[in-house]
């Protein structure tokens, strides 16, 4: 079983109010190989929110509000998910600061990338799960 970034899977959770649809993740869904979850979500942030991108440990919106309680409140809760699924593998919405893999927006709210994980993404790994995204 692999879980999926609900976003990938067709699902409108992405800040904006809208999704990213990946056709090969949603015939996973279909095929009943893939659960579909937002940790974003899960963590108690609302859909449209506000957009928002990691600094170090922490996750901040463009106003300087700190988002770190959700964003690891809703990557523990899909680590749950995960967990009672059997996931060993995840796939992961590409640059996201929850589930980007290797790189992520770099904090200036630039469109500018840097190395590392999203919050959900560092998660999954340290619990040994794969994360690849869908790219
Ligand atoms: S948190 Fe992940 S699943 Fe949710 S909208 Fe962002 S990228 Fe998609």
């Amino acid at each position: 079983m692999k879980l999926v970034s609900a976003c990938l899977a067709g699902i409108n959770c992405r800040w904006n109010g809208k999704a990213k649809p990946c056709q090969k993740v949603i015939e996973l869904v279909r095929q009943g190989k893939a659960i579909p979850v937002c940790p974003e979500q899960l963590g108690g942030l609302t859909t449209p929110r506000e957009a928002s991108e990691q600094r170090g440990d922490k996750v901040f919106t463009k106003e300087g509000k700190d988002l770190t309680h959700p964003f690891e409140k809703g990557a523990e809760e899909g680590l749950k998910i995960a967990k009672l699924a059997n996931c060993n593998e995840a796939i992961l919405k590409a640059n996201s600061q929850s589930c980007g893999s290797s790189k992520v927006f770099d904090g200036t709210f630039s469109g500018n990338l840097a190395e590392g994980d999203g919050v959900f993404a560092k998660l999954l790994k340290k619990n040994n799960i794969k994360v690849v995204s869908e790219e």
